[in-house]
């Protein structure tokens, strides 16, 4: 059984996926980045982590292959199949705050309450138990002098990412709409999201 979810670009949508699943995330137009979180579904305080992911591969970049870990240090899911290998785990969720101070556009579409308003359905009602994302096919490359930068995704219309669900999980994702400095083509586009249970 396949379940289709349209993201518009710019908004957030929660879900829920079995072990075993499979969770692909299609860049529908391209130069798009898809903030993404996860919860163990058994209990909530279990999250996927990025610094917990970090130590397990001993890098700074995920590939095919590579197993993502949760914040109690355990396999959470694995991405089987990447045609971009291009994303970030290093920078937070966009949020009020963030447009707020360093755009002076309060009030702007925000990752963080795009993924915490669509949890509240899954029983995670606030902002502050969303944990920080994978960014996925967010273009942050670490730069000269270990700078970091961001910059428009390289992912052409299309595009994709299957992760396996190693264990029961709730999935939060976030076109991302940040429309002011580059970082998704300055135009927020939309994702499709295939949860595909096993058998
Ligand atoms: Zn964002």
């Amino acid at each position: 059984m396949t379940d289709e979810i349209h993201v518009p670009g710019g908004h957030g949508r929660a879900f829920a996926a079995p072990a075993g699943a499979r969770v692909t995330c299609i860049d529908v137009k391209g130069k798009q980045a898809l903030d993404f979180v996860a919860f163990n579904a058994g209990d909530l305080t279990e999250t996927l982590s990025g610094v917990e992911t970090r130590r397990a591969l001993m890098s700074l970049y995920i590939r095919a292959g590579s197993v993502l870990r949760s914040s109690r240090g355990r396999p959470m899911l694995a991405l089987v199949e990447d045609t971009i290998g291009v994303h970030d785990y290093t920078i937070p969720a966009c949020d009020d705050s963030r447009f707020a101070v360093d755009f002076a556009a309060p009030g702007h579409r925000n990752c963080l309450a795009n993924m915490a308003g669509p949890l509240g359905a899954f029983g995670i009602g606030t902002p502050l138990a969303v944990p920080e994302p994978f960014n996925f096919f967010q273009n942050s490359p670490v730069v000269e002098d270990g700078r970091t930068a961001v910059v428009d995704p390289p992912s052409r219309p299309g595009e994709r990412i299957v992760l396996e669900c190693l264990m029961d999980v709730i999935c939060a994702v976030s076109s991302c709409p940040q429309d002011i400095i580059p970082g998704n083509g300055l135009v927020p586009t939309e994702f499709r999201i295939f949860v595909e249970a096993k058998g």
